[in-house]
């Protein structure tokens, strides 16, 4: 049989195909405690203003600024101590002429007062203060809708719910969150050279890496996955085991037997479901035989058994394919520039792929392969937290180089750096 003959795209437009398919998750209810990492499925409207009434931002008194006027050092003026309120109380005083209410962070400020002195600013005696500064109208006052007005678009659909939406979604009471469900996904490692991970090494044998990799990945996304046997190189049973995996999840993660070899079946198995092949061929190294088919609404892909191209296939088009069946506006991996720090000589005619560990001190970030590189390399995935990314072309790069990087995942640091 002749070698299939592939059409390789660019990464762009691969991961272009992938989040243009329009199927998405149903909308669902979760309680706000367990929403992080999921995505809006409606616009959060703020009902009341932040903040909701005009209070104050310091541990003070609480005085009418226009009785301020003149004072300074030599001419210190006195107020009078009319009441005592924390955060959480209203006085139902009314502060008059050279009248103050001691007041804590918080508080509401009480009627007639249009301006907060700070304890340290004021010299106190029994019931009595005096100041040696003037105040404005409004200052050192939050004041009642300085954030948000009513009716403010707070949180949008399709944003994804971090630390900071949780906070602002309880602030305005929401004890359920409008969310689409998160996809449900399977993975099927393939190979009949792969063992599970408590199995004794025999001869010409490997353990299955990619698959608990892949759940890593997922877990740490906030997926949940089915983890299904792994499969011999056979048509039949491979089959069988997709279309099990097709009929309970959204989509399919299968790694290994994608490629042209003899028996590498997933191209047959995509043909005999009747899946559309977005592509099979990527302009990139490592993972160019990467494949993302759909059918009935859900994915499948086919990631390179090597485990860099695996994870490499993860991020460039697993992660934008859940996040775009969960409706999220922010689909695309982040490319930032870096200074790269040691030379990488070899040239490419497809995009290239390394595995790496960047730092990010103040305005420079820096960036360096992670040790040995080669598509089946396992071990430089462990030490890096990025992927250089070399434009296709005839010549090397060169320390010095600035060069273009996703972030992975967000990290810490041994030192201190910039702090
Ligand atoms: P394949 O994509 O099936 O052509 O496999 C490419 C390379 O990746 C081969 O050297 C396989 O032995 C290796 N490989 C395939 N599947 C896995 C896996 N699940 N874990 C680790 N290595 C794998
Ligand atoms: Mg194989």
């Amino acid at each position: 049989m002749p070698v299939e003959k592939r059409n390789p795209i660019a990464v762009k437009e691969a991961i272009k195909r992938v989040v243009a398919q329009e199927f998405r998750t149903e909308t669902q209810q979760v309680p706000l405690n367990d929403s992080l990492g999921y995505i809006l499925s409606e616009d959060i409207v703020a009902t009341y203003e932040i903040p909701r009434f005009n209070k104050s931002p310091y541990d003070g008194f609480a005085l009418r600024s226009e009785d301020t006027k003149g004072a300074s050092g030599d001419n210190r003026i006195e107020f009078e101590v009319i009441d005592h309120i924390g955060a959480g109380s209203v006085s139902d005083k009314t502060v008059g002429p050279n009248q103050a209410v001691r007041i804590m962070t918080g508080a509401e400020i009480p009627a007639g007062a249009d301006a907060v002195v700070m304890l340290e600013q004021t010299r106190e005696g029994e019931h009595s203060f005096t100041i040696r500064k003037t105040f404005e109208h409004n200052e050192n006052i939050s004041l009642k809708g300085e954030e948000t007005e009513v009716g403010d678009v707070v949180l949008k659909e399709g944003q994804r719910i971090n630390a900071g939406a949780i906070a602002v979604l309880a602030t305005f009471g929401y004890t359920e969150v409008p969310v689409r469900r998160l996809p449900s996904a399977a993975i099927i490692a393939t190979g009949s050279e792969l063992l599970d991970v408590g199995d004794e090494l025999e001869p010409g044998k490997i353990r299955n890496s990619n698959g608990p990799m892949i759940q890593g990945l997922l877990n740490q996304f906030g997926l949940d996955c089915e983890v299904y046997k792994i499969q011999e190189d056979d048509f039949d049973s491979s089959l069988a085991v997709v279309k099990e995996a097709l009929a309970s999840h959204d989509m399919v993660i299968t790694t290994g037997g994608v490629s042209v070899g003899d028996f590498d079946y997933l191209p047959a198995i995509y043909k005999e479901i009747g899946a559309e092949v977005l592509f099979n061929k990527v302009q990139m190294r490592p993972g160019s035989v990467t494949t993302v088919a759909v059918a009935n609404n859900q994915y499948l892909f086919g990631l390179s058994g090597n485990p860099s191209a695996c994870y490499t296939g993860f991020e460039l088009f697993v992660k934008p394919a859940v996040l775009n069946m969960m409706g999220a506006i922010e689909r695309f991996p982040q490319v930032v520039k870096a200074t790269l720090m040691e030379d990488f000589k070899k040239a490419n005619p497809f995009t290239r792929f390394i595995r790496a560990k960047a730092t990010l001190n103040g305005l420079q970030t820096t960036v360096v392969p992670s040790g040995f590189n080669k598509s089946g390399a396992v071990v430089a995935i462990a030490h890096s937290n990025a992927m250089i990314m070399l434009p296709s072309g005839t010549r090397g790069f060169e320390k010095g180089y600035t060069v273009d990087v996703i972030l992975t995942e967000t990290d810490t640091f041994e030192e201190e750096l910039a702090l």
